[in-house]
């Protein structure tokens, strides 16, 4: 992969800060992590991935291209929820960076999550085995060991994590809501339960205590969606996120498309008054669950003006070959494997006067 230097370089200040708003969505075809750049202030990571090749996370890699001193400007450490797709190499992040603050879901402050983390911590996670939740003890763990002790900052429904001394630019979290917190412990006993028995933890389906978050900047509003999905119940998910009158006011012109464009992460409410008529949007793929959709595409064409895509492995098409040519291939990719990874990079660059620019490396595509 090619990370986007020579894009944002210029942009770098001799201390390691941005002179200008930035945002770089990665997305390897599973998961996604995002790096956030304020001028004068330093930078926020959201949620983490590992570059294969490397085994360290593409955040901390990116910034040290940028700059020498771009790691020790980092601000705040962000984990929307404890999937694996989100969180890969974020402990690594914790020790390494000193600086950083970690914000993690208030639905996570409960003791069943910490004793699922502790039971999880005890065996290797093995293929198929999530291991979200051992990375979540491993970052408490490098957090405990700091002195002086960092305190761990709770993320939920309106709650303001970041301003800026400037009062220009402001991070707030939008979920997970109250009942989402009240409940999640019971979800955690019945994971805790079942780990005993088949020592796998397998997550729940619905993302109910991810964190989704709104960036106020000086001319535009970003909305990044995590994982939060669309329920029944009015108490939880987008719909709660859509009733809460204590939101921050005004309209998204961007935005990180929840869940991967999954249909389930869809509400019309949260287009039609939470994100102007003409935004631009940027997805990330899971593409072990064919995520994003061709018809998640069709539904997204309705609600947004561009799409973009940080990877593409899911939408290619199987080419029909020869069982010779097939095994011919086959034994090739085995010499060649990961020779290189295919991580996407969507760098979204915003100057002073409010204009800005969309770049995509190699793997990253405009779908509409
Ligand atoms: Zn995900
Ligand atoms: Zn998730």
């Amino acid at each position: 992969m090619t990370y986007l230097t020579e894009d944002l370089a210029p942009h770098i200040c001799h201390d390691g800060k941005p002179d200008r708003v930035c945002i770089s969505i990665f997305g390897p075809g599973i998961g996604e992590s995002i790096l956030v750049g304020l001028p004068d202030e330093g930078w926020i990571i959201i949620d983490s991935l590992k570059n294969p090749d490397t085994k360290r996370p593409v955040t901390l890699e990116y910034l040290e291209l940028l700059h020498k001193k771009a790691k020790d400007n980092l601000i705040s450490t962000l984990a929307t929820h404890w999937h694996d797709d989100h969180i890969r190499g974020m402990s690594d992040i914790i020790r390494e960076c000193e600086s950083t603050d970690f914000f993690m879901s208030a639905a996570l402050n409960n003791d069943e999550f910490k004793t699922l983390a502790y039971l999880t911590s005890e065996f290797t996670p093995s293929k198929g085995m999530t291991s979200g939740v051992k990375e979540m003890f491993d970052i408490l763990a490098a957090l405990k060991k700091r002195i002086p002790k960092t305190k761990i900052k709770l993320a939920s429904n309106s709650k303001c994590l970041f301003r800026s001394s400037c009062g220009l630019f402001e991070l707030t979290s939008l979920s997970p809501s109250d009942a989402s917190i009240l409940t999640a412990n019971s979800e955690f006993s019945s994971l805790i339960a079942a780990q005993k028995q088949t020592r796998k933890i397998v997550p729940s389906s619905k993302n109910l205590d991810s964190v989704a978050l709104w960036l106020k900047t000086k001319h535009h509003n970003i909305l990044l969606g995590a994982d939060l999905e669309n329920v029944a119940s009015p108490n939880t998910g987008w719909k709660a996120v859509i009733s809460d009158n204590t939101k921050p006011l005004g309209k998204a012109s961007f935005v990180k498309i929840p869940h991967h464009g999954s249909q389930n992460a869809h509400n019309d409410d949260v287009w039609k008054h939470m994100v102007s008529s003409k935004s631009h949007s940027f997805v990330t793929e899971y593409s072990s669950s064919k995520l994003p959709r061709e018809r998640d595409i069709e539904r997204l064409k309705k609600h947004t003006s561009s799409l973009y895509q940080t990877s593409l492995s899911s939408q290619k098409k199987k080419v029909k070959r020869d069982k010779n040519v097939e095994k011919t291939i086959k034994q090739l990719n085995k010499t060649v494997k990961s020779a290189e990874s295919k991580i996407g990079q969507i760098l979204v660059i915003f100057d002073n006067e409010g204009d800005w620019s969309i770049n995509l490396n190699e793997h990253a595509k405009q779908i509409f």
